[in-house]
């Protein structure tokens, strides 16, 4: 039985927020722009917003910016508020802990909400054996952690990603992109040792996973060499790229030939992971049993905290001291990572992912009969994209339509709905809402695309 959540008066916060759609001035309104005239005296230009709108309140599928419009979230701040917006028992657990204790450094005084946080992620991560975490603090740090780990099991030096992946902002991140524009041009010089394989994109390619993986071996045997490779790291569903779901059989056949040649097989689940597709990892969709799990964005709510979950025996390969850092599993961000396990199980949020996959692939599956950019309508669970070419070419050359995405995610904004775009072409609009996002919603929001469609 689901559990509803109360959407319209949260006990935690002051004001409640109606799960509406309501635009009562410009976008953005008259308070936004004096904020944002303030913001760009003082804010780095390297760090833009899509929709400069500036939030007061949010709560279930709905952000209100100061000046009291009402948007229907359908990015979540990129997969992260995927349990709904300022969720009361996540709230209710913040507030207890920030109470309690704010910071003791785990790695001086420990406490036990971070060994809870790594007992859930043995529990819901995929895979049978003994596993182990360490907690660490954004997505990139999970990533680069992962990779440390993997080379000091393996004593190898080399690293492998897949074409059309996204994988941070640190250094080593950046060369793992697939993307140099924007993430990394005129950051160099970048991490080296990182080779980048083939993916399988099979609305492109027209691969089966046995012929695309047999590329990606082969690039891989040939250009790195197994002896020398310590790890593949790949997102089951690539997320920046544009929820490039791979071609059945893929990536197990990378796995496979990963255990084989003693290669660490890193999923990369920080956008994928945590409930989002209607599983708690997307691995499980695709029949893969990663050697490490790598999670971040949805996994406290809200809140910074990301991990590295895997094989005990490869997680105990680093010496003590070696992992770890001073804001790594902090308790406040512990403790709403347990309430968020919590909710998932409480309010059968497996169930709203797969709910919220069926209502949208249909709807955009409507759009796509009645508009011939709509090249293809692909993802699982509340992970869907659309990927948009330029008329006339959807059964021929699939030509990119980055304008026809962005004209349509401007016009939506403007209406109430805010979606993001994706795609190493920029021409993948993605649909990313909260679990708390209810059918009423997501009608509201495709009718508003539906127009945006129309108008163009
Ligand atoms: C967002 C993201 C990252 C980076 O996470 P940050 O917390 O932004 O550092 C890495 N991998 C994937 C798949 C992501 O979506």
């Amino acid at each position: 039985m689901t559990d509803t959540l109360d959407t319209t008066t949260p006990s935690t916060t002051s004001t409640p927020v109606a799960q509406e759609r309501r635009i009562v001035t410009a976008v953005p309104g008259p308070r936004s722009q004096a904020i944002h005239a303030r913001r760009t005296a003082v804010v780095s230009d390297g760090v833009t917003s899509v929709l400069p709108v500036y939030i007061e309140r949010a709560h279930g599928g709905i952000v209100v910016d100061v000046d009291g419009n009402q948007f229907i979230d359908l990015g979540a701040g990129i997969g992260v508020t995927t349990i709904g917006h300022t969720e009361e028992s996540v709230v209710d657990a913040i507030r207890q802990q920030a109470g309690d204790v704010l910071h003791t450094l785990f790695t001086i005084t420990p406490y036990e909400e971070y060994v809870r946080v790594a007992e859930l992620l043995a529990e819901h991560t995929p895979g049978d054996f003994a596993k182990k975490s360490v907690l660490v603090n954004s997505g990139a740090e999970a990533v680069e952690n992962g990779v440390k780990i993997a080379r000091k099991y393996t004593g190898r030096r080399a690293i492998a990603v897949l074409d059309h992946g996204y994988h941070g902002r640190t250094n080593l991140t950046m060369a793992m992109n697939y993307k140099a524009a924007p993430y990394a041009t005129g950051y160099g010089p970048f991490a080296g040792d990182v080779y980048h394989a083939p993916n399988s994109y099979p609305y492109h390619d027209g691969l089966t996973g046995e012929q695309a993986a047999a590329r990606t071996i082969a690039y891989l045997e040939k250009r790195i060499g197994a002896v020398d490779l310590a790890c593949l790291v790949v997102e089951p569903i690539q997320g920046e790229g544009g929820f490039v779901v791979p071609a059945e059989g893929f990536l197990p056949a990378l796995q496979d030939w990963c255990t084989a040649n003693g290669v660490v097989f890193i999923a990369d689940e920080i956008q994928s992971g945590m409930a989002r597709t209607g599983a708690y990892f997307a691995s499980e969709h695709l029949g893969l049993v990663p050697d490490l799990v790598l999670s971040a964005k949805g996994i406290a709510g809200g809140l910074p905290l990301a991990a590295v979950t895997g094989r005990a025996e490869i997680m105990d390969a680093s010496q003590p001291g070696g992992l770890g850092g001073t804001f790594g599993g902090n308790p406040v961000a512990c403790a709403a990572s347990v309430a968020v396990f919590d909710a998932i199980e409480r309010r059968s949020l497996l169930g709203e992912a797969t709910r919220i996959g069926n209502t949208l692939t249909a709807a955009l599956n409507g759009l796509a009969e009645k508009y011939d950019i709509i090249g293809e309508v692909r993802g699982i669970g509340a992970m869907i994209a659309i990927e948009l070419v330029q008329p006339g070419t959807g059964s021929t050359t699939k030509e990119p339509n980055a304008a026809a995405v962005n004209a349509i995610a401007a016009a939506a904004a403007q209406q109430g709905v805010l979606v993001l775009t994706a795609g190493t072409y920029g021409n993948v609009l993605r649909f990313l809402p909260s679990l708390a996002v209810t059918d009423e919603l997501l009608a509201d929001a495709i009718e508003v695309i539906d127009q945006a469609f129309a108008a163009l």
